[in-house]
């Protein structure tokens, strides 16, 4: 039988729905509590439109894509899962590998499959604008291109280290129409405050977050758009795994070991959740979530209540966390530096269906290398966290001689974040720092919640 590399779909193969695993979990997911009055909350209204506030909390199991957004992804989708076997011969393993590669889309990764539909249900609601953050540019600029296919505004609050130092992913948010402007920015009032207090303030994600979110309350044509963490976001990301069970099917082929990136996970959330009701009826089946050792929220921080956001204005979820103010030292993985973890992927883990493991900066670039140098594709940081996990899976199974199947999520392709690999190279690259101390104080910070729901 001829070698088959790439699986590809026909767009007449492509989901008509996503798959929502709220009604379908064994035990309910704990309620968003408000902020003030710590009882169960849904997404700010004013922030949100109700479409996706519906969407956040629905029981409905499959939920139609709309025709238009189906429209725009025909655009990238059905995106390609490709066996590994550069990858795999270089590793001397019997495993099977394959990846499943977003970085095909115009943004190079997976958040423009939220981006368009989060645009389409705002401009639906009547919204003119929206507004984001974002750290090293990706979400924001899958955002930018997304209101663009719809003609919103888009507002984006760039941490003001990413916006100097990062420019490229500005200019892509420019060229598709958004305006970018540094964060600490004297636009908002919390920008203000903390420019008077700092006026070289290199801005952080959490403010950035508190500046958009400022926007969006002030301005009645103005919402305020999440890239991760939300059910909704991995709702739109179900895609991912939906197509990739077809793939397999096609392949002929099963999966023994899942395996994504995590930073509020939604890649890895939309890979997982439709492998979820095979799982939860007992098919045996590893699935992985990988974050860097210097924000290990999985594995080193406790499941509790914690704010959403840094400010501590948003919800509070029940989650995975470091503590909302913990700031994780500078890693080059900018996407996985959340302080906590999207409450479904932390529910799924502590109910057993996930397993969680971290990994260094390090160790992550050389598997980058290793992958670039055998498949080509240059991968994001964020995502070479997952490569890490597979190659080591590969080579457990060249010691044991098993045949298994190993699935990666590559959420995204690497090439704004060459400066990161030419310090790799040059063997600059700093060291993960990751202080326990920081993390105990941070914890000392959480909410003191006494809903006992
Ligand atoms: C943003 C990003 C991530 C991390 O976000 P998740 O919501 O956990 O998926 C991972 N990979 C890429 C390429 C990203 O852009």
């Amino acid at each position: 039988m001829k070698k088959v590399t790439k699986i590809i779909l026909q767009e007449k193969d492509m989901p008509t729905s996503w798959y929502n695993i709220l009604p379908d979990l064994p035990e309910p997911l704990p309620p968003l509590l408000h902020p003030g009055t710590q009882e169960p909350t849904i997404l700010p209204p004013p922030l949100f439109p109700a479409s996706l506030n519906e969407q956040e909390f629905s029981k409905e199991r499959y939920i139609e894509i709309p025709e238009e957004i189906q429209e725009m992804y025909k655009m990238y989708r059905p995106t390609p899962l490709i066996r590994a076997f550069r990858l795999e011969q270089f590793l001397g393993t019997p495993a099977k590998i394959f990846y499943k590669y977003e970085g095909v889309s115009a943004a190079g990764s997976h958040k423009l499959n939220t981006a368009i539909a989060q645009a389409y249900y705002n401009k639906k609601a009547g919204v003119k604008r929206l507004a984001t953050e974002t750290g090293a540019g990706q979400w924001g600029s899958a955002l930018a291109l997304g209101c663009q296919f719809f003609g919103l505004e888009c507002k984006v609050y760039m941490v003001k280290v990413s916006y100097n130092q990062k420019p490229y992913r500005r200019i892509m948010m420019e060229t598709w129409g958004a305006t970018v402007i540094p964060s600490p920015s004297t636009e908002t009032n919390i920008g203000r405050q903390i420019l008077e207090k700092d006026p070289n303030s290199p801005g952080s994600l959490g403010i950035a977050i508190s500046e958009a979110v400022e926007d969006a309350f002030g301005r009645d044509d103005t919402c305020y758009s999440l890239g991760s963490v939300l059910n909704h976001v991995i709702l739109h990301q179900t895609v991912i795994g939906l197509e990739t069970k077809k793939q397999l099917e096609v392949a002929d082929v099963e999966a023994d070991i899942l395996v994504g990136c995590v930073g509020g996970g939604s890649n890895f959330g939309g890979m997982a959740v439709p492998f979820m009701p095979a799982k939860m009826k007992g098919k045996k089946m590893q699935i992985i979530a990988v974050e860097p050792t210097a924000c290990p929220s999985m594995t080193k921080g406790p499941l509790a209540w914690d704010y959403g956001d840094v400010a501590g204005m948003a919800p509070i979820a029940k989650m995975f966390t470091l503590g909302h103010t913990f700031i994780p030292s500078p890693s080059h993985a900018g996407g996985l530096r959340y302080h906590g973890m999207s409450p479904l992927v932390s529910h799924l883990h502590k109910l057993g269906f996930i397993e969680a493991r971290a990994v260094d900066q390090k160790s992550t670039f050389e598997s980058a290398i290793k992958f670039a140098r055998t498949e080509g594709i240059i991968p994001a940081p964020e995502p070479s966290h997952a490569i890490k996990v597979v190659i080591d899976e590969a080579l457990k199974c060249k010691e044991s001689g098993e045949k298994k199947t190993i699935v990666l999520a590559l959420s995204g392709h690497g090439h704004f974040d060459l400066g990161s690999y030419e310090q790799f190279l040059a063997g600059k690259l700093e060291a993960d720092t990751y202080s326990e101390e920081k993390v105990k104080q941070a914890l000392a910070e959480l909410p003191k919640v006494k809903y006992a729901g």
